[in-house]
């Protein structure tokens, strides 16, 4: 396994398939002025197959695609496919908004994908409209239930916590693990990409302590459960009696940089090398100058070695190049 310069063990991949969505979330993604990815650079699904190919020889052996919206790939199967097919790739996810989860989730695990998270910011019909702006609860909602049929477990949800938007719903959201074996997992807004998203991202700002603060208020004390994965980003916690889990995700006010174990590939082809700084590989150019998975295999490893580690997000700095979803989260 790939050890970076700062003694961490990086196995895996998040690839970004394209940077186009069918939501506009308040702290993501403007509602005018996108630019988005031509599809010719945007990279194939061979293409895709070569890095991780590249990848999986280094000891990376986990992969999840994300977006943008992954789903909105019509060849998001055979993406699926290629990846599952490489042997020690034991673990392949997505991250998704779920919308067409209903008409993909079981033809996707067909595919070869493991699981999901899916992106559910609110219950409540208006302020999931003002906080993810198109789409709705129901359509999320059949989302999950799809994925949870076609056995994509755990299913884990995504709540991006955006104060005066949905820091209602924490309480509601947080039941849900009563009856369910999800696992409910709450984010600290990150401000990226400059712009209105980054703004709105700092003045909306809710820590996570406040989530945990606000789920005991409402439902009773929370019970530490200990970490699923020495490098999972959340820490879990579950309410009496519950099924499920509730997770705090703290990138701003506990940065877990020192237990980081992934790096990214954009859907233009670039090895962005952590989410909150900007500096980048370019694969694409490589790969069509025809490079062989053991050159891709080289250029990663540089990679790592160069991976920055640290951030200033407590006190407002943050990369200004990409959007969270041009990178994917
Ligand atoms: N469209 C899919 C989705 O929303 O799940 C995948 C891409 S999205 C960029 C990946 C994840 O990033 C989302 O689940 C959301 O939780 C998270 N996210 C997006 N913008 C964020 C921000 N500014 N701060 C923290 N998390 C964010
Ligand atoms: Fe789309 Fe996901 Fe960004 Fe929301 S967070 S706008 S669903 S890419």
């Amino acid at each position: 396994m790939p050890l970076d310069r700062f003694g961490r063990q990086i196995n895996y991949l998040r690839v970004s398939v394209i940077d186009h969505c069918n939501l506009r979330c308040v702290y993501c993604m403007p509602l005018h002025g996108v630019r988005l990815t031509r599809p010719q650079e945007l990279l194939s699904p061979q293409e895709i197959e070569q890095v991780v190919r590249a990848a999986a020889s280094l000891g990376f052996t986990k992969v999840r695609l994300t977006g943008g919206e992954p789903t909105l790939r019509p060849d998001l199967e055979e993406i699926v496919q290629r990846i599952a097919s490489i042997r020690r790739i034991r673990d392949l996810s997505m991250t998704t908004n779920g919308i067409l989860l209903p008409r993909l989730a079981a033809k996707l695990r067909d595919a070869g994908l493991k699981r999901v998270n899916i992106h559910l910011d609110a219950l409540h019909p208006g302020r999931l409209q003002r906080v993810m702006r198109f789409g709705t609860v129901e359509e999320i909602w059949a989302g999950i239930e799809a994925a949870d049929r076609a056995g994509l477990r755990p299913i884990k949800l995504n709540v991006v916590v955006t104060r005066g938007y949905n820091d209602d719903d924490i309480v509601d959201l947080a039941r849900l693990t009563l009856t369910r074996d999800w696992h409910v997992r709450f984010i600290e807004l990150m401000p990226l990409g400059g712009g209105e998203e980054a703004r709105i991202a700092v003045s909306h700002f809710l820590s996570s302590g406040e989530t945990l603060q606000r789920i005991e208020n409402g439902l009773g004390a929370l019970e530490p459960v200990p970490s699923l994965h020495p490098s999972d980003e959340a820490v879990y916690y579950r309410l009496r009696g519950a099924r499920g889990l509730i997770g705090v995700i703290s990138p701003v006010s506990r940065p877990y940089c020192g237990t980081c174990n992934r790096m990214r590939l954009t859907a233009d082809g670039k090895l962005h090398l952590c989410l909150l700084h900007d500096d980048e590989l370019d694969l694409r150019k490589l790969l069509r100058h025809g490079a062989t998975v053991l050159e891709l295999a080289e250029v990663i490893k540089l990679g790592v070695r160069r991976k920055p580690t640290g951030h200033a997000l407590k006190e407002g700095v943050a990369p200004e190049e990409r959007s969270m979803y041009q990178i994917g989260g």
